[in-house]
């Protein structure tokens, strides 16, 4: 006779996830590695351009574990082992890190490629993929998430995975609580190609100034990415470029992005987890926001596995919660220590 455990073990777990992005795709592609029947819809049609392209040695193992080694090499995305800080009058080369074997190396990954490996290999591995596509509704009762609305139709799912990025589109529709939890940042970011002579660099380079700080990152080819903070908060205007790149191609125009620190109060609960910048969002000299939204959706991913074999639900979203926001609050000191390098009289009173 079948028992409650074994007719559930029979029926796959079904989880929608909103966002094809790094966490969305991961998550979705470690719930279909484990048997987890996953739909994944996706605003965009891939590939999409992020910005972002300077990811951490540590997203490696990680994709290794996903069974993606072989196509992270493939993809030959330029490796730096630097960066050059110049950084409130001090100057010093920062190694990406270092061990018996040798000097670890960043990516420099053009997210548009990067980002379609990681939901390409989701779909390879068996999740429904809908690009071009928006959920016009969640389905839950009170804080109960059980569904989505896609495409005009009902999908109840036993998961709901919020990956939709800096928009936090489940937290907004659930009325969850997003803390500030620094004063309004924006970013200005853009690209250029043809880079002049005195703008090529080998690594990317981190320079501080009066009025804020500038990025810029080589992506191999020729091309380059620039991200721009100001410490007032205030957007450098539409047509504003690093002066170091007069002379280069810009690729379009340059983009503003909210990179506001801000964390979602309860990341986890009933049927549903954040994921990634749905969860919580640093500004990019974090330079942790892919790797964050990598092990968000494999941390999700395990959790699910984990409620199902038997454990309790309440107790893995608050486990992941308590996980989420011990990283963002390791990270938010990170960052104003950094800042506060920097003397009180080029940061705004306060503003960190
Ligand atoms: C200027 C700038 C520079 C940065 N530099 C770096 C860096 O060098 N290194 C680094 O690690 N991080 C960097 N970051 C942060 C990084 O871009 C993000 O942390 C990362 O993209 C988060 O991944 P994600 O999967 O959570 O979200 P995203 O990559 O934003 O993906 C979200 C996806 O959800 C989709 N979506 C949105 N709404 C909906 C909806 N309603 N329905 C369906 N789909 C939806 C979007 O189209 C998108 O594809 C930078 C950020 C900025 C703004």
């Amino acid at each position: 006779m079948k028992t409650n455990a074994t007719r559930r073990a029979a029926v796959p777990t079904h989880v929608a996830v909103v966002g094809g992005g790094p966490a969305g795709s991961c998550a979705a592609l470690a719930l279909a590695q484990q048997g987890a029947r996953v739909t994944l819809c996706e605003a965009l049609r891939f590939p999409r351009s992020r910005p972002g392209e300077s990811l951490p040695p540590a997203i490696e193992p990680l994709l290794a574990q996903l069974g993606l080694a072989r196509e992270l090499a493939a993809a030959d995305f330029p490796r730096t082992a630097g960066v050059e800080v110049q950084w409130g009058g001090r100057s010093e080369r920062r190694l990406a890190g270092q061990d018996a074997r040798g000097v670890w190396c960043n990516y420099q990954a053009e997210r548009s490629r990067f980002d379609a490996l990681l939901l390409r290999a989701a779909e390879r591995a068996g999740v429904e993929v809908r690009e071009g596509v928006r959920p016009s509704d969640v389905l839950h009762s009170g804080r109960q998430v059980n569904g989505l609305v896609l495409e005009g139709r009902e999908l109840r799912t036993d998961w709901v995975l919020d990956a939709t990025g800096g928009a936090h589109w489940l937290a907004r529709r659930l009325g969850l609580e997003i803390e500030p939890h620094s004063p309004p940042l924006h970013a200005r970011y853009g690209y250029v190609s043809q880079v002049v002579h005195r703008a090529r660099l080998a690594e990317p380079r981190l320079a501080s100034d009066d009025a804020g700080w500038t990025w810029l990152a080589p992506l191999g080819a020729g091309r380059l990415a620039w991200v721009r903070l100001r410490w007032d908060g205030v957007a450098e205007p539409a047509d504003w470029q690093p002066a170091e790149l007069a002379g280069s191609r810009p690729e379009g125009g340059s983009r503003g992005a909210d990179v506001t620190w801000r964390c979602v109060t309860e990341p986890a609960g009933p049927g549903y987890f954040c994921l990634g910048d749905a969860a919580c969002v640093l500004d990019p000299l974090s330079s942790h926001g892919v790797l964050r939204a990598i092990m968000t959706g494999l941390q999700a991913a395990h959790l699910i596995g984990q409620i199902r074999r038997g454990a309790s639900a309440r107790q893995a979203a608050d486990e992941y919660s308590r996980w989420l926001r011990g990283w963002f609050e390791h990270e938010v000191a990170a960052l104003r220590s950094f800042y506060r390098q920097i003397s009180p009289e080029t940061v705004a009173a306060g503003a960190f």
